[in-house]
């Protein structure tokens, strides 16, 4: 559980620490009676126009907006609108504040996908507790939404996510023409050390190697998922083949310097990982399948002559 909740707590980011709201409004005094509400408890970001706020969302996502309907050039409609088409918006939560309150305009907030929609001039009581509501349902779906993408026994991702940041990473190297790299590892022996040492030493040992491959990865963009029962697969976006190699070996260091016992494999008395890396160049014509199964080839030679070691070759390479 523990490397689970360590995950968690990176995941959640933005829930630790006071939740930020923005509050949109065209009338500086509306933004200020809603500072005095919620000051103390959150960090209030303020937009007084529609842009500004869609800019706002984008840059630095708040956990909850507060929206006014009435304003110059784009009305809290169209924001609302613009903020759920987007992904990368979609998943805010947003309160309508307004001082024309009739049913129909409510089912209309509401319709767009607002979770709630409260009347001005506030009662800050009810204001506070509405927001409170909605910010605890909004960290209980992020909390499911990224447990949906974790691997229970090791903490990092799962095949599920792989397989999307896979197709999403693929389109972003389709786009701009970057390399894209793939590295499988697979626990050498593994079924000989679960004979010896018993599954839960096996499940500790996998723990130990997730932990470790994820701390030898520095970029942001780079993902470590664990692909199935003892092997792992990294994404590593925008990375050369070369790079690739590098960051493999590296991987294949770290996980011998764990000095986990392995008496009965045929590499060396400690837990060692064979390695396969590929690299999709410029111009390629085939998929992100075919990338995974050209670095699963290499994962193949990797075993075959003899464990312990990182195989990959530009030949290997799409393109
Ligand atoms: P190789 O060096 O050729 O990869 O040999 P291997 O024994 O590692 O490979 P094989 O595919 O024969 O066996 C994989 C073993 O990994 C068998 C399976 O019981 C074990 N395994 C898979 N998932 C888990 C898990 O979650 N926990 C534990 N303890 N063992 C697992
Ligand atoms: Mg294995
Ligand atoms: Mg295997």
């Amino acid at each position: 559980m523990s490397t689970l909740d360590t995950s968690m707590d990176t995941l959640l980011g933005s829930a630790r620490g006071k939740p930020k709201l923005l509050v949109v409004d065209d009338q500086p005094i509306n933004i200020q009676v809603m500072h005095q509400i919620f000051g103390g408890d959150y960090q209030v970001f303020m937009a007084t126009s529609g842009a500004q706020a869609l800019s706002i969302c984008q840059t630095n996502p708040p956990d909850l907006v507060l929206l006014d309907i009435v304003m110059p050039n784009m009305d809290g409609f169209e924001v609302c609108t613009q903020l759920k088409a987007n992904d990368a918006t979609c998943n805010i939560p947003v309160i309508f504040v307004t001082a024309h309150t009739d049913a129909a305009q409510e089912t209309h907030g509401l319709s767009l996908g607002a979770v709630d929609f409260i009347a001005k001039p506030v009662n800050p009581a009810v204001v506070r507790a509405r927001v409170k509501t909605q910010l605890t349902l909004k960290f209980q779906s992020d909390l499911l939404r990224k447990l949906v993408f974790l691997d229970g026994l090791s903490g990092v991702f799962n095949r599920r996510y792989f397989d999307q940041q896979l197709g999403v990473e693929w389109a972003r190297s389709s786009r701009s023409h970057a390399p894209l790299s793939i590295i499988m590892i697979d626990v050498d022996h593994f079924k000989l050390f679960n004979d010896r040492y018993g599954h839960q030493a096996g499940d500790d040992c996998l723990r130990q190697i997730a932990a470790a491959l994820k701390a030898c990865l520095k970029r942001p963009a780079d993902l470590v998922a664990r692909y199935g029962g003892e092997e792992f697969a990294c994404i590593l976006p925008d990375t050369s083949f070369h790079d690739a190699i590098g960051l493999g070996n590296d991987l294949e260091r770290k996980i011998r310097a764990l000095r986990i016992p392995h008496a009965v494999s045929s590499v060396t008395d400690v837990i060692t990982v064979s390695v396969g890396v590929a690299t999709r160049t410029v111009d390629s014509a085939k998929d992100a399948v075919a990338l995974v199964g050209l670095a699963d080839a290499q994962l193949y030679d990797a075993k075959q002559s003899g464990r312990g070691r990182v195989c990959g070759s530009p030949l290997g390479s799409l393109g």
